[in-house]
């Protein structure tokens, strides 16, 4: 057996207030005064001084506020990695994600393209990054998803939604700043929140497992019951807790996989846009049979929070739709592996996922 020997995001800071220190924690890597920090943050944040005047740009430093409607595409990374070249005489000195999944994913992805010739595409799938990417930097607002911590960052490409993973993906820097979540609205908060529910309950009842994983699962979903259904947790360390529980459920599938809902979330995603939060519970909702225990928690949490998920979104698809999901659900193999052994195809056939998918 080979074992697989992975990187680890190299410093973490953790700490309300933590955010104060970027300044501090960056200088010593500016490479040139033409060799600006580029700061991607998300574009809530705009017009918002409380966090941006504790941004201090010099020389040719740069702002970029990126909608987060929409999930990133590889399409959108390969014009921001242009821009840069086009803008700037040198290459970056670091690059900044503050923000969600979706600013974290694209600040990984843009420092890997900047020393990688081609497409992002080129590099959706597993250690096809050649060269070490630009120093980068990871700043999460919102709990849950791992991407702070996590070897990957999603994108969705011309053929497929799929991950650059790699052993240059993990942050260079991490700061931890749970004060950063404070305004994330209820509903946000929930879905984000539950991903990394999720990714527990998805790594710890999974085939892959091991005690590596399970130490982080565990105690992510402890964490997880205490946020989500305990009652003794002031808004700080509720704050303070989840954002440890998205950490401890991104190193728990790091050493394992994700499952069933997560396969057919990212169908949902790429034929529907449905973002991943809240796909996670769309699906989740329906998943009694894999996860019985899981779910049921689930249900309660979704209850003391009055979260109403959407109903029938499939259910006006075309079959020609529904064979897209399926097959992309399909063609995630280790997540159908880890989630119900070798012999998955056995029991996972279209027609089971169609079934499950209109009840949705
Ligand atoms: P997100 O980035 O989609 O943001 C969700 C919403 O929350 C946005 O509207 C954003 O503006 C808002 N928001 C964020 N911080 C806020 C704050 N402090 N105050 C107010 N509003 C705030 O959310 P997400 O769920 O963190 O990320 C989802 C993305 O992460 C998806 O693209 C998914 O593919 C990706 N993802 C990546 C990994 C990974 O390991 N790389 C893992 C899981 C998910
Ligand atoms: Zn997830």
């Amino acid at each position: 057996m080979s074992f697989k020997n992975f990187p680890m995001v190299s410093r973490v800071m953790f700490g309300r207030g933590s955010f104060n220190q970027l300044d501090e924690i960056i200088t010593p890597k500016r490479q040139g005064r033409e060799a600006p920090f580029i700061y991607y943050v998300d574009d809530v944040f705009k017009g918002n001084p409380w966090l941006t005047s504790r941004i201090s740009l010099s020389y040719k430093d740069k702002i970029i506020y990126v909608p987060t409607k929409e999930e990133p595409k590889t399409s959108q990374i390969d014009q921001l990695v242009e821009d840069i070249i086009l803008e700037f005489s040198e290459r970056p000195s670091g690059i900044i994600g503050i923000g969600g999944g979706i600013v974290l994913d694209i600040a990984k992805a843009v420092s890997i393209m900047l020393t990688n010739e081609g497409e992002a595409k080129d590099y959706q799938g597993w250690d096809l990054v050649k060269n070490p990417a630009i120093y980068h930097v990871g700043i999460p607002t919102i709990s849950g998803t791992g991407a702070e911590v996590s070897r990957t960052t999603i994108l969705t490409g011309p053929d497929r939604k799929l991950g650059i993973n790699s052993d240059y993906t993990p942050f260079d820097q991490v700061i931890l700043d749970p004060e950063l979540t404070k305004d994330v609205p209820k509903d946000q908060w929930f879905y984000t929140g539950m991903d990394c529910y999720v990714h527990c309950i998805e790594s710890l009842n999974g085939s892959y497992l091991n005690s590596f994983s399970q130490s982080y699962g565990e105690k992510a979903f402890e964490i997880c019951k205490e946020v989500f259904l305990g009652d003794n947790l002031s808004e700080e360390e509720a704050q303070d807790k989840l954002m440890m529980a998205s950490w401890h459920g991104g190193m728990s599938i790091a050493y394992s996989q994700v499952g069933v809902a997560h396969a057919m979330s990212y169908g949902l995603g790429y034929l529907l846009g449905i973002k991943h939060g809240i796909g996670n519970c769309i699906v989740f909702d329906h998943l009694e049979e894999f996860y019985p225990d899981g779910v049921k928690l689930f249900k309660e949490m979704k209850a003391k929070h009055n979260i109403v998920l959407p109903k029938g979104i499939c259910a006006n698809l075309e079959e020609e739709e529904l064979d897209i999901m399926i097959n992309v659900a399909l063609s995630l193999e280790p997540l159908w592996e880890n989630a119900i052994g070798k012999n998955w195809k056995d029991i996972i056939t279209p027609q089971k996922l169609k079934e499950l998918y209109l009840k949705m």
